[in-house]
C-alpha cells in the first residue's frame, strides 16, 4: 500500500490490536481501515499516542494542491474533510471503503513542548482545529454524523489530552 500523499509504502504497525499503515519517514500520514473503527473505541485513551509521533523526515511537502487517491482502492479520490495547512493537519476519508487518512503533523509538533505547556496547546490545537469542524459534521445527515463520531474515537486512541465537543 502507497501514502496516498508522498507515495512511500506505508508500513504496517500494530498498536493494542489496532492496525494502521503508516508513511514512516516521510510524511507520518496515518491510514485506518474501517475494520479497525469497532475495536478502538474500546481502548484506553491515548494507548495508540506512539503513532502520532513517528519518524518523519523533515520538511515534507505533502500538501500538493489536487486530491489524494485511497492508498486501498487506488483509484477513488479521498474526501477532504479537514485541511489545515498552518497547523499541518489533514483528514481525508475514501468515500467507497469507508478508510480514513489522518495528517496530524502539527500535533506532533506540540508533543515536544515541555509538559506543562503540552496540554493546554494540545487542548487548544484540539478546540480550535478539530473540534469546530467535528460540531459542525455531527448536524449534517445522519451518515456524518456517525463519521464525526468515529473520528472522535480515534483522537482519543491517539491522544490521552483529547476533549471531544460537548454533546
Ligand atoms: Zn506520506
Ligand atoms: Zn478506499
Amino acid at each position: 500500500m502507497k501514502c496516498s500523499a508522498c507515495e512511500n509504502e506505508l508500513q504496517k504497525i500494530v498498536v493494542a490490536g489496532i492496525t494502521v499503515h503508516a508513511c514512516l519517514g516521510e510524511c507520518g500520514g496515518l491510514w485506518f481501515d474501517r475494520f479497525q473503527f469497532n475495536k478502538i473505541k474500546l481502548l484506553q485513551p491515548g494507548i495508540g499516542k506512539s503513532l502520532v509521533t513517528i519518524e518523519r523526515a523533515e520538511g515534507v511537502k505533502f500538501y500538493r494542491g489536487a486530491e489524494h487517491p485511497c492508498p486501498a482502492c487506488k483509484t477513488t479520490l479521498l474526501y477532504r474533510h479537514f485541511f489545515n495547512a498552518d497547523w499541518d493537519t489533514e483528514i481525508d476519508q475514501c468515500s467507497k471503503c469507508r478508510g480514513f487518512w489522518i495528517d496530524l503533523a502539527g500535533l506532533a509538533k506540540l508533543q515536544t513542548l515541555p509538559a506543562n505547556q503540552r496540554k493546554q496547546a494540545v487542548e487548544k490545537y484540539f478546540n480550535t482545529i478539530i473540534n469546530k469542524k467535528l460540531v459542525g459534521m455531527r448536524f449534517r445527515h445522519g451518515d456524518m454524523a456517525e463519521q464525526a463520531l468515529i473520528l472522535e474515537q480515534i483522537f482519543l486512541f491517539l491522544c490521552p489530552d483529547y476533549n471531544r465537543p460537548n454533546r
